[in-house]
């Protein structure tokens, strides 16, 4: 079994924009678990039927619409159809390969479809459990119940041949179409599965708190403790800065033992927001975390914004007290980057704010994805039309507006992780890879390594096992 897996190692949970509030105003309901519903749900099924008869392809193409058959360029017949959309591909052995179905519902639907068209011109087996219902089974909507008793009749038979290759995402499909065809030449089934692990991040001892709690809600679900840059001055305002350092401390140690905050963050420096929080209690808190994560021996996770020479200056003096870490939404300069990569240690998170302009596109190019994690931050940091890495923007989701919420689709303006795919798809076309499933099984096991050093063989294993399929 083949598992594709992703991290999104910076999702905002706790932020106001998951729970329907913008700008203070109720525009619709909490929403997470739909939003993780569609970051985990399975998109663009292909199955694959077996018909269990030699199939003359000429005549299919001859006879049935939307089909073309150019056997020089391709062993099999090309169908279509609308309802739902999907494309067969039907070999001669009488195997059907069913791409670009939603969910595995519309998937068996068009497997049933396609094998009508193809047992009403006259060309179903002549032997086998297949053969054995009528042609005219499916008469359409005015018996629809019949329909109904003939589809469950039928079902076993097929499900019986299935293979189902569930896959995430249209960069996926290629990867889980080739599986399929390489499946056509054995009786061996391949399911592709596509996990996708988030890290909620925590941005203030309350933050993590509520981070850690949305983390404990599923498996995949990951978190971090720590206070952000801008809101630093909570150390102090707390009026025992001491006392708010022990609860982030027992706050983590908690959610270690529960296996769910995987760093400490995020922290750092943010020069470009000073309004919120002053330089120099900045520096104070940022540098002050550093013992939180010496004393879990957790790594970091960073936020640096406009600060590099102070930044790594504090990094420097502590690069011995934690194990490593990412920093995280990077936006600044190729000197900036190669400062931070100075650091053995070091991954550069990359988000839509680090695609925006074409300057930012060469930075990126500029990092090694050895060095490299991808992150959504969302709600924060989509990638807009107007952003330079749009054009390598490949996955898009229908959006609605806020005020006019759909369950069923991504609200415009707030990005979720579901996206992060879109930051792959940028990534990968910036640089110029055209193995997508190679450079997210890098991204992956970079983030294993520092984040989730148990899965870290698994990782290893799966980027080792890509690198020979490229070869
Ligand atoms: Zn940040």
């Amino acid at each position: 079994m083949a598992t594709v897996r992703m991290i999104d190692v910076a999702v905002n949970f706790t932020d106001g924009m998951f729970k329907g509030m913008y700008h203070g105003k109720q525009c619709h309901v909490s929403d997470i678990a739909t939003v993780l519903n569609r970051a985990w749900s399975r998109r663009n099924i292909v199955s694959t039927v077996n018909l269990d008869c030699r199939l003359d392809l000429k005549l299919i193409a001859l006879q049935a619409r939307n089909s073309e058959y150019n056997p020089k360029r391709f062993s099999a017949v090309i169908m279509r159809i609308r309802e739902p959309k999907t494309t067969a591909l039907i070999f001669a052995s009488g195997k059907m390969v069913i791409t670009g179905a939603k969910s595995e519902q519309q998937s068996k639907m068009a497997a049933r479809k396609y094998a009508r068209i193809i047992q009403k011109l006259g060309l179903a087996c002549s032997h086998g459990a297949f053969s054995s219902y009528e042609p005219e089974l499916f008469p359409g909507a005015k018996v629809r119940d019949e329909t109904y008793t003939a589809f469950e009749n039928i079902y076993p038979v097929l499900t019986e041949r299935w293979i189902q290759v569930l896959v995430g995402d249209a960069w996926l499909r290629e990867l889980a179409f080739r599986l399929v065809v390489m499946s056509l030449e054995s009786p061996i089934m391949f399911l592709v599965r596509f996990t996708l692990n988030v890290v909620v991040t925590g941005g203030s001892l309350e933050e993590s708190k509520e981070a850690l709690a949305i983390a404990e809600t599923d498996g995949r679900l990951f978190c971090t403790v720590g206070v952000h840059p801008t809101r630093c001055k909570e150390f102090e305002e707390s009026g025992d800065p001491e006392k708010h350092f022990q609860a982030l401390l027992s706050l983590a140690k908690q959610g270690i033992e529960k296996g769910k905050v995987v760093a400490i963050g995020e922290c750092g420096l943010d020069y470009d927001r000073l309004h919120f929080c002053p330089a120099e209690i900045q520096r104070k808190y940022f540098e002050k975390q550093f013992e939180l994560a010496y004393a879990t021996k957790l790594p970091m996770f960073l936020h640096m914004r406009a600060a590099a020479e102070d930044f790594c200056e504090i990094l420097e003096r502590n690069k011995d007290r934690f194990s490593g870490g990412v920093t995280h939404s990077f936006t600044d300069s190729a000197e900036d980057c190669d400062k931070l990569l100075s650091f053995s240690n070091m991954y550069i998170g990359v988000n839509g704010c680090s695609l925006k302009t074409t300057e930012n596109l060469d930075v990126v190019r500029g990092i090694p994805v050895e060095r490299m994690m991808i992150e959504t931050d969302s709600p924060y940091c989509e990638i807009k039309n107007t952003h330079a890495g749009m054009t390598y923007v490949k996955s898009t989701r229908p959006s609605k507006k806020k005020e006019k919420y759909d369950p069923e689709c991504i609200v415009k303006g707030r990005n979720e992780p579901c996206l992060v795919r879109q930051v792959l798809e940028v990534v990968a076309g910036c640089k110029g890879i055209n193995n997508i499933d190679q450079l997210s099984r890098t991204l992956y096991y970079n983030t294993c390594r520092v984040f989730f050093p148990h899965d870290l063989d698994s990782a290893a294993d799966a980027l080792l096992a890509g690198s020979h399929d490229a070869q």
